[in-house]
């Protein structure tokens, strides 16, 4: 998932015609003053932290300023916060509009239906999931025809709009699903749309561009912010790594295998920190690899669940035992090992020279994993 950040979704909105606010994007205090001081960005104005969280607006992550010396400051206070675990390294200097309504607005895919969906409130301005579901209109969007001119008629009628504001909507409304199937959005909202005189103004605006497509935008590369920095660690070494936010890390070969893992776990009162899927590995040193970004991810224990195949048991033991020689004795955890299939008695024997017994039982493995990562937390 590639979700890019409100100045680069509003970039995207720009190719396509959606009205936006006069602002420009900036990375220190010294640059938004002189934003607004050359005139570049006119006042009174709007400083806002580029993170991919939402409600900014109600955690002070927004603020306006009448001169460049507020807007200054106000960057000063922004730039280098915490904001729902990110830091704000960027900010976005727009003119303040004056507005006379917030909606929403946005196309998202909804999977139940497998149909992209257009969703408008009048009730803008509030994160969508607060409002009151009377006031909201789902409409589904059939991909070949795309949005209808009726489709557009009912959404200037949930809005209220009529006149020039209707024709403004229109026109908006071809821009969005234009972004969202030309740039393979899996989401693209406006929250809010604000009516500004006479005239439809986006102020605020999400992207998220469907991973599946990522070949497809090369000029995304860059961005995709959502991995941890060990996860890009990974990638780089084509490891299946993913971190959640438990305790036990999990070491398995196959996505189905992997998965029913993380289940057992959560089955029997265990939060799963880090996975590791082996896939059809024959390298001891890819294990060793692995298992080495696995430690630094500081699980409070490990569930080393191996059904060989192509991947052999003694392979993993081989690549396993490596790298536990490699953690220092302070980051190291306890293991719980289970490990069927091919070269099952020789992958065995190797874990239990260095001390970790391999259990056959799915069951006691889990829960053993569990009562092991509760007693060191
Ligand atoms: P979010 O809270 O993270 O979704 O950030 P938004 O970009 O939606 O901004 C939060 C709020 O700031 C908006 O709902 C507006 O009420 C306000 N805001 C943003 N830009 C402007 C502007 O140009 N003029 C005015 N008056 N308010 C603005
Ligand atoms: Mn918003």
């Amino acid at each position: 998932m590639v979700k890019l950040a409100e100045w680069r979704g509003k970039e995207v909105f720009r190719k396509y015609g959606i009205p936006l606010p006069r602002g420009h994007v900036a990375r220190s205090a010294n640059e938004v003053e002189s934003l607004v001081r050359s005139g570049e960005v006119p006042l009174p104005c709007v400083v806002k932290a580029q993170v991919l969280a939402g409600g900014r607006g109600k955690g002070g992550a927004v603020k306006f300023a009448n001169s460049p010396e507020e807007a200054r400051s106000a960057a000063s206070a922004i730039l280098g916060l915490s904001f729902k675990d990110e830091t704000v390294k960027e900010v976005l200097v727009e003119e303040k509009l004056p507005i006379a309504k917030e909606f929403y607005l946005s196309v998202a895919l909804d999977r139940a239906l497998r149909l992209p969906i257009l969703i408008a409130s009048a009730q803008g301005g509030v994160e969508i999931e607060s409002v009151d579901d009377a006031q909201i209109v789902r409409q589904p969007i059939d991909p070949f025809p795309g949005l209808t001119g009726y489709q557009k008629r009912r959404t200037a009628e949930v809005l209220g709009l009529s006149g020039d504001p209707a024709r403004a909507l229109d026109r908006l409304l071809d821009g969005l699903w234009r972004v969202f199937t030309a740039e393979d959005a899996e989401l693209v909202e406006i929250n809010p749309l604000a009516v500004v005189r006479d005239a439809l103004v986006a102020l605020d605006a999400k992207v998220v561009i469907e991973d599946d497509a990522a070949f497809r935008h090369p000029e995304y590369a860059e961005i995709r912010d959502d991995r941890t920095p060990l996860e890009e660690i990974a990638r780089e070494k084509e490891i299946a790594f993913v971190q959640l936010d438990g305790n036990i890390g999990v070491i398995a070969n196959g996505a189905g295998l992997t998965m029913a893992t993380l289940d057992v776990l959560k089955e029997f009162g265990g939060s799963p920190g880090v996975f590791l899927d082996l896939g059809g590995t024959d390298d001891p040193k890819k294990v060793t690899e692995a298992f080495l970004l696995m430690a630094q991810a500081r699980p409070k224990a490990v569930f080393l669940n191996i059904f060989g195949g192509v991947t052999r048991c003694d392979t993993v033991a081989n690549g396993l035992v490596a790298a536990m020689q490699q953690v220092p004795p302070s980051d190291r955890f306890p293991i719980v090992a289970r490990i069927r299939g091919n070269n099952e008695k020789e992958g065995i024997d190797i874990l239990r020279a260095a001390g970790v017994t391999s259990n056959p039982s799915l069951k006691e493995s889990a829960q053993s994993a569990v009562a092991l990562a509760k007693e060191a937390s």
